[in-house]
């Protein structure tokens, strides 16, 4: 089975790009930010962190991972949210190692980060369907989820002042991923600072390199 990462700043774009793959490549996405704020639902350690803009335990996060491939087996898999840094890779590569699951690219999208800034700004969750909208884009009437209905709530973590705390985290702590990856030569830059066409456009021309690796 194969698999891809994507790598970006906290609101470059991640949501998105992963949603249209998953769609249109048939992959089965797993975020971990997804699963966290479930789990925080129930548990107010972890929504602590969240809210603070921090990392969470290792060892939560692996398990969190291993469940959700578990129950997913024989799938293709797009990874959101880990790794994210290089003192997880040990465990992650055990992890895919022991499914059988292969890493076959990185996509890292690189977003200016005064672009990202507004795109925060407006951003919405359904805390039904975790749904992601953006106020701006979607055209979202009375704050519902257009799913559920549902009135839609700002996330926590995309308050001005976590969201700082959550870029210097990712450039202290994600960026070297970049390089680790880079080395292996599975590394690809897709660019989001233009339209959303022409972020998908590339996204299109990396899957059909990879056409080769069954995606289907
Ligand atoms: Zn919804």
């Amino acid at each position: 089975m194969h698999s891809l990462l994507l790598i970006s700043a906290p609101g470059a774009g991640k949501g998105m790009i992963s949603k249209y793959l998953k769609q249109k490549y048939n992959f089965v996405l797993i975020s971990i930010g997804n699963l966290l704020r479930e789990k925080s639902s129930k548990d107010k350690a972890i929504s602590e962190i969240l809210k603070n803009g921090g990392f969470v335990d290792n060892d939560i996060v692996y398990d969190l991972f291993e469940d959700i491939i578990k129950k997913n087996q024989n799938s293709n898999f797009i990874f959101d949210g880990f790794p994210r840094k290089l003192d997880q890779i040990d465990n992650f590569e055990k992890i895919m190692n022991k499914y059988g699951i292969i890493l076959d690219m990185v996509i890292y999208i690189d977003t200016n980060e005064e672009i990202v800034k507004e795109r925060i700004k407006g951003r919405l969750l359904c805390p039904n369907c975790n749904e992601v909208y953006n106020k701006y884009l979607d055209k979202i009437e009375n704050n519902k989820c257009k799913s559920c209905n549902v009135d839609l709530v700002k996330r926590d973590d995309d308050k001005m002042s976590t969201y700082k705390l959550r870029y210097k985290a990712f450039i202290d702590e994600t960026l070297p991923l970049i390089d680790y990856y880079k080395k292996k030569n599975i590394l690809y830059k897709v660019s989001n600072n233009e339209s959303i066409e022409k972020t998908y456009n590339q996204v299109d021309m990396l899957m059909k390199k990879g056409s080769n690796n069954d995606y289907n």
